[in-house]
């Protein structure tokens, strides 16, 4: 591979003596899951998404069903998603007992597109999933009124979203931070990645704070003593020590994947008359670019050239989710969603971390020049 769409082991040699070490103390310490490390990534994480309490809990997916568990959501209940996102944001709908229903997303944002939730609104629906794909916002200022007007909870899906920003009442605010509850996700490709499974939820709400405690350790309160039916999700300190060394490196990776985005966008921006198309960022949004997509017509064709030589690329996603075969229970159809299924067929994304090369970029242009120009 000349160009690979992630590069884990080029990071790893920039934390891996500080996590070396990190993991060399909690295995002396005796206590790994739950412990100081844990409650520290907690504190911090709260700190920098600037919200009162953070939770960290086994995996991304586990965030978003124990929000909507905590909140009371299950058998009866809809809640509003769109369509083109990972499997996740809707498989937990329907492992609660709850009904997806979805809404089209935005052609510039890839997002939820909040002009048309309001008519899907029905007595039964009870919350919003806002998905900030790729990283970029949704639009959180006109999402949150009509979840005010209809007395609907917000839970924001930050998986893939951690460090960005969004304007909401007048100034900049991490996402994650202005729902009921926010979810992180640490798989070890976010953009704070752990080496297993992890992720958080954020809340401002103290009583959903509380609950989370106990629903991701079963619901323990004492010695064998338990308030509610709770689950096992919870958050293990090697984990907690690698994220808090990778965590004070953040802001810089994003700034670092920002520079290689200005730099990918100048270069690909001559072949727009060709039908490619660069990522737009919204003034009201600052993109951590976690992911790095561009749209073309000739979208497979450009996928299976750039691999052969040596380019890794990633379709995210290349189905609808009411598409989807396990999901056709739900009776949505083909043509429902124009705008998630044409994107479905038109992204790419292309190679995007912090220690991207220059000429790695120039590499990956050319190559997508030479395709453009001979194709078209
Ligand atoms: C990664 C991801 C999740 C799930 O996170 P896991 O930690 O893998 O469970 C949920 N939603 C979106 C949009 C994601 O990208």
């Amino acid at each position: 591979m000349r160009v690979p769409l992630l590069d884990l082991k080029a990071q790893h040699k920039i934390v891996g003596k500080e996590i070396s070490s990190a993991i060399e103390e909690v295995l002396e310490s005796g206590c790994y899951i739950l412990g100081p490390n844990v409650k520290r990534l907690e504190e911090e994480i709260a700190a920098y998404c600037r919200v009162k309490y953070a939770i960290g809990v086994a995996s991304g997916t586990d965030a978003l069903k124990l929000s909507l568990i905590s909140m009371g959501i299950g058998k009866g209940d809809e809640v509003i998603v769109p369509p083109f996102t990972f499997i996740s944001t809707v498989g937990v709908i329907t492992q609660i007992g709850a009904s997806p229903v979805f809404i089209d997303i935005e052609e510039e944002t890839f997002n939820i597109d909040a002009e048309k939730i309001e008519e899907a609104i029905t007595e039964k629906t009870k919350a919003i999933i806002p998905v900030h794909l790729y990283g970029h916002a949704a639009q959180m200022e006109k999402i949150i009124s009509l979840a005010k007007k209809y007395n609907l909870k917000v839970i924001e899906d930050a998986a893939q979203a951690l460090g960005t920003e969004c304007l909401f009442s007048g100034v900049f605010s991490k996402v994650g931070s202005l729902g009921d509850v926010g979810c992180l996700s640490f798989y070890p490709t976010k953009v704070l990645g752990a080496c297993g499974d992890g992720g958080m939820v954020l809340t401002n709400n103290e009583e959903i704070a509380e609950k989370m405690g106990f629903l991701r350790a079963h619901g323990l309160d004492g010695d064998y003593s338990y308030c509610l039916s709770g689950y096992n999700s919870r958050l293990d300190e090697l984990q907690g020590a690698i994220l808090r060394v990778k965590l004070k490196y953040l802001d810089d990776w994003t700034n670092m994947r920002r520079q290689k985005v200005h730099v990918y966008n100048e270069l690909l921006t001559s072949f727009s008359s060709s039908g490619l198309k660069i990522p737009q960022e919204a003034s009201y949004t600052r993109h951590n670019y976690g992911v790095y997509t561009i749209r073309s017509l000739q979208r497979d064709h450009l996928k299976e050239y750039l691999t052969r030589r040596g380019i890794g690329t990633k379709v995210y996603y290349p189905l609808p989710l009411h598409l989807e075969e396990i999901y056709k229970g739900l009776g949505y159809k083909k043509g429902d969603f124009p705008v998630a299924e044409k994107a479905s067929r038109e992204v790419l994304s292309l190679p995007i971390y912090p220690e991207l090369s220059q000429d790695d970029i120039k590499l990956v242009t050319e190559e997508i020049g030479k395709f453009v120009n001979s194709e078209w």
